[in-house]
């Protein structure tokens, strides 16, 4: 098996098909203007495909498609079909903001999608419009609904929680998710890149949204389970399971089993690394299977990343990476880097 310096093997890899999004989420992509991937850097869908046949030769048995936002990535059922169909995978998933999905999600199935992920971070449709820049909460719950039909066991719902923007509907989206038949989790705010308007003072810890729920529900269980699925999951006394995502006061790196390639093909072992091996340089070179096999496995052998844990020991804690950073680089954003 292959392992990293740490330990860590080789099993998640998300996949971004765009850098594109239709919302611009406060927490994700706050500012007016953003530079974007050049196009004719896009990975076509067999490039894409040759990598996925690569990296599951490496140990890779879960994929999940990321953004930007996946839906704007034209023909994207095509791509999903071609992954689906590879043996060894065995998970294949996908996050979207759901303003597309009414539309597109029996093409999506029927390609061999097998589960979805729908970021909802308000149910109220001012909320949502101030924290989106978007008046879209009707389409996105056109696009739950049809989740909760296509895939009803395995359907969740992510809800990034600020402090003083949404951490007072922990409860209704809970109620909100028992009505879907989703999984609710709860996500930390996280000081990654393109995070600008990050503060420690915006996030709402783990512990504080047990307490909270508690007071409303009463004993919470944590759900015993061994994984290196980023949620640790509870049980409310009516049996509701509902997971929180601790990135930012109790990160998982010692378990972190994720690495991320971006629509133009850099690979990058971290949320926070800032540095990526560039495979679509390799590729479009004519690197060999074997070349790029080498690469991904030198690469992981390599990582020592705890980027989560590093952020947290550093105490005094701003946004990762300043505006012009990210200027000259769109990689350090998280939304080329699929979150
Ligand atoms: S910060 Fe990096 S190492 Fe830690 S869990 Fe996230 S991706 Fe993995």
């Amino acid at each position: 098996m292959l392992a990293d310096v740490l330990g860590r093997p080789l099993r998640n890899l998300r996949l971004s098909v765009t850098d594109r999004c239709n919302l611009r989420c406060e927490y994700c992509m706050p500012e007016e203007e953003y530079g974007w991937l050049p196009r004719e850097d896009l990975l076509h869908f067999e490039e894409i495909s040759s990598l996925v046949d690569i990296f599951i030769a490496q140990g890779v048995d879960r994929i999940r498609l990321t953004g930007g936002e996946p839906l704007l990535r034209r023909d994207l059922a095509t791509l999903v079909g071609m992954v689906a169909a590879k043996p060894g995978l065995n998970d294949l998933a996908l996050t979207t903001n759901g303003v597309l999905l009414a539309e597109q999600i029996d093409a999506l199935a029927a390609a061999g999608l097998r589960r979805i992920t729908v970021s909802l971070d308000t149910l109220h449709a001012d909320r949502f419009k101030a924290l989106t820049r978007a008046d879209e909460l009707a389409r996105v719950h056109e696009g739950l609904a049809a989740a909760r039909r296509v895939f009803p066991a395995h359907f969740k719902i992510d809800t990034v929680v600020i402090k003083g923007v949404n951490d007072d509907e922990l409860a209704d989206l809970i109620e909100y998710g028992k009505t879907m038949g989703a999984e609710v989790r709860f996500i930390e705010y996280m000081d990654v890149g393109g995070a600008t308007k990050w503060g420690p003072e915006r996030v709402v810890s783990r512990a504080d949204i047990l307490d909270r729920l508690s007071a409303r529900y009463g004993a919470i269980a944590p759900v015993i389970e061994h994984s290196s699925a980023p949620a640790d999951r509870y049980t409310l006394p009516d049996g509701t399971i509902f997971g929180i995502i601790s990135s930012t006061t109790q990160p998982f790196c010692s378990s972190c089993d994720r690495s991320r390639l971006t629509a133009d093909g850099m690979w990058y072992l971290c949320l926070y690394a800032t540095q990526g091996l560039d495979l679509r340089a390799a590729l479009r070179n004519g690197a060999s299977t074997g070349d790029l096999a080498s690469m991904i496995r030198s690469g992981w052998q390599q990582r020592t990343d705890r980027g989560a844990e590093d952020r947290l020991a550093l105490g005094d804690r701003r946004a990762f990476v300043s505006m012009n950073s990210l200027k000259k680089d769109p990689h350090l954003e998280m939304h080329t880097r699929g979150g």
